[in-house]
């Protein structure tokens, strides 16, 4: 059990359609049952689901995010783009930025940092993730290759109080694998020692599920989890929060 307020971020990736919102209703129901001061959830759907999930969760306290954002402010030619005022004007309040999924598909810092500032600029909180390569762990370059991550990213950034950092290692993303706590408890007080005592929230995500949490919620200093695939089962994700704040 922890007293401490934890976050749990949903993140539904390339999945979903109008059906699976009504998935939403059982989590809607467990949230509003338990004491709000607990935890807090953000889903973050497809941004075809963001409107009718941000509808579907009306006055409760669940609140929604975009995937990610193209880094332009303004409307502009970029077929197949959405930026981040108009993911802010359907209801999104948070945006994933950093992904490795998205960094796999060419992302780098630099683009990454003009994102998270101007995602910032048009009034969203920003879900920044990092993460090592399984090859860059083999390596012991985990500490090095955060550090960068951070300082390229977040590099100009002064509303530190605009981010949650998710410490996502690559190889831990769906594949089923976790890092040992010493592992997970080295990264996360290296990523809060960056920034002293005023150091963002910072999650753990990668392959979380109702077996693991167990081992994962008793890390200190975490502020929650970043769920991709448990995400979208709503018996799995309650049983996820249910375990963590119980
Ligand atoms: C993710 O994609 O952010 C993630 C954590 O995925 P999974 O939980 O499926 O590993």
């Amino acid at each position: 059990m922890t007293n401490k307020y934890m976050y749990f971020i949903a993140n539904w990736k390339m999945f979903g359609d109008l059906k699976t919102i009504n998935s939403l209703d059982k989590v809607i129901k467990f949230s509003k049952s338990h004491k709000k001061n607990k935890f807090k959830l953000i889903y973050c759907p497809p941004n075809t689901l963001i409107r009718p999930i941000s509808k579907r969760l009306g006055k409760t306290n669940i609140e929604v995010g975009a995937q990610n954002s193209h880094q332009n402010l303004d409307y502009g030619a970029f077929t197949g783009q959405v930026n981040s005022k108009m993911l802010k004007s359907v209801g999104a309040k948070y945006v994933i930025l950093g992904h490795s999924e998205n960094r796999m598909a060419g992302e780098d810092d630099n683009l990454i940092n003009l994102k998270i500032k101007n995602s910032i600029k048009s009034g969203l909180k920003i879900i920044f993730c990092i993460g090592e390569t399984l090859k860059q762990k083999r390596d012991k370059k985990t500490n090095q290759v955060l550090n960068s991550q951070l300082k390229k990213g977040l590099k100009s950034i002064i509303k530190i109080n605009d981010i949650i950092i998710a410490y996502e290692p690559v190889w831990s993303i769906g594949t089923g694998l976790i890092p040992s706590s010493e592992e997970l408890s080295k990264s996360i007080k290296f990523i809060k020692s960056k920034f002293g005592k005023k150091s963002p929230k910072v999650l753990y995500g990668g392959s979380v599920n109702s077996k693991n949490i167990d081992q994962l919620k008793i890390i200190p200093d975490i502020d929650g989890f970043l769920i991709g695939g448990a995400s979208q089962n709503p018996k799995k994700f309650i049983d996820i929060i249910k375990k963590t704040i119980n």
